[in-house]
């Protein structure tokens, strides 16, 4: 326990391995694959712990916000009783647009993690720079890349098939 003693004190995981929690965030993108939305999963980590999981379910709900990370974050605020998530963490497959860098940043995350890279929409530097901005009165810290290859598969993936 002497060496773990410091990840098992650290509430919003950040000296912990992310592999695992970015493996829910693709089990869920597999959910959105099986719905016929394009694969995208998202989970929120607190303590360890996972309190809020989402996929993207755009077309199933009629609704441009139904992002993973929004769902994950409405999920995680919900079971917390709070809608700001301050201590969590949020892994997401691919990198977050800007509604939902925004969202992040309202919510206080301490974390974010994403796996693929989104030049096309990205708002954690592949297109834009949102959420690692000094303008904000909150930067969640943001790694990019956790188990890309992976997450970036299932994408194109889905988009051979639907062609
Ligand atoms: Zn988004």
């Amino acid at each position: 326990m002497s060496t773990t003693g410091g990840l098992m004190n650290e509430s919003s995981g950040l000296s912990r391995p992310a592999g695992p929690w970015m493996r829910h965030a693709l089990e869920l993108a597999h959910r959105a694959a099986a719905e016929g939305e394009v694969p995208v999963g998202a989970v929120v980590v607190k303590d360890g712990e996972v309190v809020g999981e989402g996929w993207n379910r755009v077309i199933g709900l009629n609704d441009p916000s139904a992002h993973a990370e929004i769902l994950a974050l409405r999920s995680a605020g919900e079971r917390l009783g709070n809608y700001r998530l301050p201590g969590c963490s949020l892994y997401v497959t691919l990198e977050p647009c800007m509604m939902c860098a925004g969202a992040m940043i309202h919510a206080r995350l301490d974390r974010v993690v994403y796996g693929a890279d989104d030049p096309k929409t990205g708002a954690a530097g592949g297109k834009f720079d949102l959420l690692d901005n000094p303008a904000h009165n909150h930067a969640p810290a943001v790694e990019g890349g956790c188990l890309a290859s992976e997450c970036s598969v299932l994408l194109k993936d889905f988009f051979r098939q639907r062609r």
